[in-house]
């Protein structure tokens, strides 16, 4: 057995992008496997519910906190196989380090993701994707552990990737590492596209306040009702697949600037909630209901929410 540190009440909005919600009742930082599986097993042996956290940039944490283990995952290392290829890195890598990597080493696939926030793991979970791009384009073997410490390898098949989606999330295990599949590519075109991504996220994005990203899912094509669809056909991107970015949807609601206590939509991007600074979690969902039944009303438009989120009873 590893020599764990376990602490109590630990705050959670310092480790995420937004800067919201209540504490972990326990709390562990884990940097190897073997660690990772003796925090299992504690979780197991005192009936904790268990939550692992990494970069923190998809959360929506109760002001509550979570009463159970939070793990954070510190397993950030990283290899090139160039023969091959491949770059396998730990689920703690943030995307910065292995899109750097890969280009650097002139290899192709990942720099849609430049400026993209989180970890290798979160993105892997959640099945991330910007600018045409996906993590799930790339992947060839996926290894994480199951909650009962069983070790388990899948191809990319097995991983079940859907928009934002992928197995993980419906299977109590944590990815511990990957393996992708890169093309050869040029250094300084590869450079290029991500920095422009980049650049364009500094330009678009309301990166001067605490976020999680976009607060709601893009709308499938499919799922708009017909007699709006044309208001928005000019919109339509096809990323992955064709949809009506909801940015548009809630700009054309004219709802920009909306705020419940410190907690605004921001003003710069229709789709982000910024925390202005002392937001509430609870002040937050606020806001979310607001807008998800204005936009229901008016165009009968069921918004889905992107975080994920934690230490909710339902
Ligand atoms: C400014 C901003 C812009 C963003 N832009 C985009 C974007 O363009 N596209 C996009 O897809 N997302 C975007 N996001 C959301 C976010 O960056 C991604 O969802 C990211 O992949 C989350 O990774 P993370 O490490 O921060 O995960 P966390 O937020 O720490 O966790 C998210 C979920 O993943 C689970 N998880 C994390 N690691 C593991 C693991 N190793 N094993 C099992 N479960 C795990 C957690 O338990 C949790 O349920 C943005 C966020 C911000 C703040």
């Amino acid at each position: 057995m590893s020599a764990l540190t376990i602490q109590e009440n630990v705050p959670l909005s310092p480790l995420t992008t937004f800067k919201l919600g209540g504490p972990a009742r326990h709390f562990c930082a884990v940097s190897s496997t073997t660690e990772l599986l003796d925090a299992l097993a504690l979780a197991s042996q005192n009936n904790w519910p268990f939550f692992v956290l990494a970069g923190g940039s998809n959360l929506i944490i109760s002001d509550d906190g979570f009463d159970g283990l939070v793990v954070k995952l510190e397993l950030g290392t990283w290899d090139l196989e160039l023969d091959k290829r491949t770059l396998t890195a730990g689920a703690s890598c943030s995307m910065k380090e292995i899109v750097d990597a890969s280009i650097e080493a002139g290899l192709a696939g990942l720099e849609w993701a430049g400026g993209l926030p989180g970890s290798f793991g979160g993105a892997i979970y959640g099945n991330a994707g910007c600018y045409g791009g996906e993590i799930k384009d790339s992947v060839l073997a996926v290894k994480s552990l199951t909650h009962t410490g069983e070790e388990k390898t899948r191809d990319n098949k097995d991983c079940d990737f859907g928009y934002r989606d992928s197995i993980f999330k419906h299977v109590p295990e944590v990815i511990v590492f990957a393996t992708l599949q890169l093309q050869p590519g040029n250094r300084t075109e590869l450079r290029q596209i991500a920095d422009d991504h980049i650049g364009h996220r500094a330009s678009r994005h309301p990166l001067e306040h605490p976020n999680v990203g976009s607060i709601f899912k893009n709308i499938r094509v499919e799922d708009m009702p017909s007699e709006h669809l044309a208001t928005f056909r000019d919109s339509i991107k096809d990323d992955p697949f064709p949809v009506v970015p909801t940015a548009k949807i809630i700009a054309t609601a004219a709802l920009q600037g909306r705020r419940v206590g410190n907690v605004q939509l921001s003003e710069k991007h229709s789709n982000f909630i910024v925390n202005l600074g002392g937001g509430t979690t609870a002040d937050l969902l606020k806001l979310v209901e607001q807008i998800k039944s204005e936009i229901d009303q008016r165009y009968g438009i069921k918004l889905e929410v992107e975080p994920q989120l934690v230490g909710f009873k339902h």
